[in-house]
């Protein structure tokens, strides 16, 4: 029984894109459901492999395998891989639902919470009788850039200098998401996020991963469209408050870590003294990054662990392993949370995905953010020149961040005139995100809240099957 009455009669059933920057932040919101009582399940539509996800998670799988070959749809292209997720998801979707009893009673109360990027999920679970609740994973300031795009308040192409929005600071051109700032180059991901708010304002609740003192001005903005809860940051809860039984990892990885080679590395390195770096789990930086990156790790002269997929090995230099030895490590996938609460981390250089972000913001770790493309240059700006937790990489004439401009961001962030300043901030903000979802904290109120709204069937009334 969770803490304040009996909730084993009602039953979440959440669904998130498959990638792990998505799956993360909605397992670990639908752990905290269960840690209160709730019969939680998570569906993975995972071609036809099945999903490595740790035994003992409160959480029960229901993963929709496609016989019909999604893995080979998704080395097609992305537009094929999410035609095939609606079609698989819709047609499964509704058996889900009944095969666990969720639309039955008059009694239960049951709800769906769907990824923000499938809002077609909205309909099925009405139709079926199910509450419907839409999960954004990004920032709430980028998520707001592109309901500003959606409702026509933002015009693309972007030409002045400067765009303003309320609740957010002036950005430039190159702090937009780049699928605004780009218009055009990615049409499928641009609409993708765009149309996240179709369902936006019929949803029977909206969460954001993200926590109040945060994004307060742009938040408060965007409760005044429509009521949202902000929930974040999705952080096992070891790393935060620890009051949720057995929270210290993800417990999904679409990749196998390399737990103890880390582990035993940064044992052997002194306290604030490696520099972690990781590029994002789906995009492939070119070869001549590659090797910039490298050339700037070897020239900082800092001891490094740096995270290379498999796939991308071959783009590192020749001899830069053995060269570089004494001083660094490259592995192929980390246990990222284990290493950023590790002493001997002392500064993240991170694309600045927005779970890394949160990761690095939970555990007070300064950054280097040279980001790539999607939401990960309005984070950069936000670390930059909003949270003061580090400084962004620029790019060079050609699109490449230098080798020179990598070695000076570590030196800044490890030691120069304002890393003093950017370790306090960092500090700072791992408190708010401790307090966020420990008791009496805005984003544990609002799971609570939503909670006695589900039960008390009064916040809205019924769907009807
Ligand atoms: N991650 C990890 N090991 C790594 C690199 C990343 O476990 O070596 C995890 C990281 O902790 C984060 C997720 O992968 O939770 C990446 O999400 P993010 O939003 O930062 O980036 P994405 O890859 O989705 O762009």
């Amino acid at each position: 029984m969770g803490k304040g009455g009996d909730f084993s009669q009602i039953h979440v059933l959440v669904l998130p894109l498959l990638t792990q920057g998505h799956i993360n932040p909605v397992l670990q919101f639908a752990k905290r459901l269960a840690s209160k009582g709730l019969q939680v399940s998570l569906i993975t539509f995972c071609g036809n492999k099945s999903l490595e996800i740790r035994d003992n998670s409160s959480v029960k799988l229901e993963p929709v395998f496609d016989d019909l070959g999604a893995d080979s749809v998704m080395e097609k292209s992305i537009d094929d891989y999410l035609d095939r997720l609606e079609a698989v998801v819709t047609f499964r979707l509704p058996q889900i639902i009944d095969k666990l009893g969720m639309s039955k009673s008059e009694n239960t109360a049951s709800c769906l919470v769907y990824d923000s990027a499938l809002p077609w999920a909205l309909d099925i679970a009405k139709q079926q009788g199910v509450y419907g609740a839409e999960f954004f994973t990004f920032s709430c300031a980028v998520s707001t850039i592109y309901y500003n795009l959606h409702e026509g308040l933002l015009k693309v192409p972007i030409v002045e200098p400067c765009t303003f929005m309320a609740g957010l600071p002036l950005l430039r051109p190159h702090d937009l998401p780049s699928f605004i700032s780009d218009i055009g180059a990615y049409p499928t991901l641009t609409h993708l996020l765009t149309n996240q708010f179709s369902s936006f304002k019929k949803a029977d609740w909206v969460f954001f991963n993200t926590f109040t003192s945060l994004e307060n001005e742009v938040i408060n903005w965007m409760a005044y469209q429509r009521p949202i809860k902000t929930i974040g940051p999705t952080v096992p809860s070891k790393y935060l408050e620890n009051r949720v039984d057995d929270d210290d990892d993800y417990g999904v990885h679409l990749f196998k870590p390399e737990i103890d080679i880390c582990a035993n590395w940064l044992n052997s390195k002194k306290t604030g003294s490696v520099v972690y770096v990781s590029f994002e789990s789906l995009a492939a930086p070119g070869e001549d990054q590659m090797e910039e990156l490298a050339m700037g790790l070897k020239r900082s002269g800092r001891n490094f662990l740096w995270v290379v997929r498999e796939s991308e090995q071959k783009k590192i230099p020749a001899n830069f392993i053995e060269e570089t030895s004494e001083k660094g490590l490259v592995v192929s996938w980390s246990p990222q949370l284990e290493v950023l609460g590790h002493k001997a981390v002392g500064c993240f250089m991170s694309h600045c995905g927005w779970n890394s972000m949160m990761e690095a913001l939970s555990l007070g770790v300064p950054m280097v953010a040279p980001p790539h493309w999607t939401d990960q240059t309005t984070n950069a700006k936000f670390i930059a020149d909003v949270w003061r937790v580090g400084i962004r990489a620029e790019i060079d004439g050609e699109g490449i961040i230098g080798k020179e401009e990598i070695e000076r961001c570590i030196r800044e962030v490890m030691d120069g005139d304002q890393s003093e300043e950017m370790k306090r901030n960092a500090m700072n903000w791992k408190k708010s995100a401790t307090d966020a979802v420990s008791e009496g904290g805005s984003s544990e109120n609002n799971i609570i809240e939503f909670i006695a709204q589900l039960t008390c069937n009064n916040h809205i009334s019924k769907p009807q099957a």
